[in-house]
């Protein structure tokens, strides 16, 4: 479904992606994981153009787009068909839940009020908040913006979810039940990219684990062959510091 090809992006002459290639299918869950600073976010960032790559090619349903130089209707085009949860949240403060969630569908696909508001609720059931339509972010826990996140993610019907360290601004108690609601999309066949430092989630969930180190992918393959199996060097020795 998405294959991305030979990804290069430097921030000045600082080189964060040095050439990372990598492929996800209709449902699966593909985890990257790897040292702070490998460059995982950036590539996250790189699959929907929230960072323009330097080089390197996305193929999305059959069609390629140059990452470097897509058009504003191939950019809009592939954001359509994706959505990014970002380890901030990134929330409207001054709006509601459900107006948070609601928005992209109303003024992004321009879908009518009454039907966003059904869908809206609807995401918000699905990861647990049907008691918080109305709470303004400011009233929520962190875990619970970060659901309200995942349900404006989910509310526009994407292809893809692209997960950012969606667990990382957490106090560790409430680390759980982000996981959990990702858990359970996941198991409902959810194609999902997760950069993650919390490995029992990638052994538990991923159908593909990638290591990153440097900007470059050092191996990837199933949880299995990764967490219990790694052949490279740096994977282990990063295993080691984190397992
Ligand atoms: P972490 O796990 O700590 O989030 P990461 O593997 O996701 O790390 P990135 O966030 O992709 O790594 O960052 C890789 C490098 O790129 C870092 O050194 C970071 O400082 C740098 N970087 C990222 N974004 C920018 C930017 N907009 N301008 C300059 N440098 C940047």
């Amino acid at each position: 479904m998405i294959e991305i090809k030979d990804v290069y992006k430097s921030f000045g002459s600082n080189e964060i992606l040095k050439g990372v290639s990598l492929s996800v299918a209709k449902g699966d869950v593909v985890v990257i994981v790897g040292p702070s600073g490998s460059g995982k976010t950036t590539l996250l960032r790189c699959i929907n153009f929230l960072e323009r790559a330097d080089k390197g090619q996305l193929i999305f349903d059959g069609i390629t787009y140059p990452l470097n130089k897509a058009t504003k209707k191939e950019v809009l085009g592939i954001r359509r068909k994706t959505a990014f949860v970002f380890q901030n949240y990134n929330l409207f403060n001054n709006k509601t839940a459900l107006e948070n969630v609601t928005e992209g569908l109303i003024i992004g696909r321009k879908i009518p009020k009454q039907e966003a508001l059904e869908i809206g609720k609807k995401a918000l059931d699905k990861v647990g908040l049907s008691e918080k339509y109305n709470a303004y972010p400011a009233q929520l826990s962190g875990g619970q913006q970060q659901r309200v996140g995942i349900a404006r993610a989910i509310a526009v019907n994407p292809e893809v979810i692209l997960f950012d360290e969606p667990t990382s601004a957490l106090d560790p108690e409430l680390v759980g039940e982000v996981l959990q609601v990702m858990k359970k999309l996941a198991q409902e066949g959810t194609t999902m990219v997760v950069v993650t430092h919390e490995m029992a989630f990638a052994e538990d969930v991923a159908t593909k684990v990638i290591f990153m180190d440097n900007g470059v992918v050092v191996e990837e393959g199933t949880a299995k062959d990764i967490f219990g199996n790694p052949k490279e060097q740096r994977t282990k020795q990063f295993l080691s510091r984190v397992l």
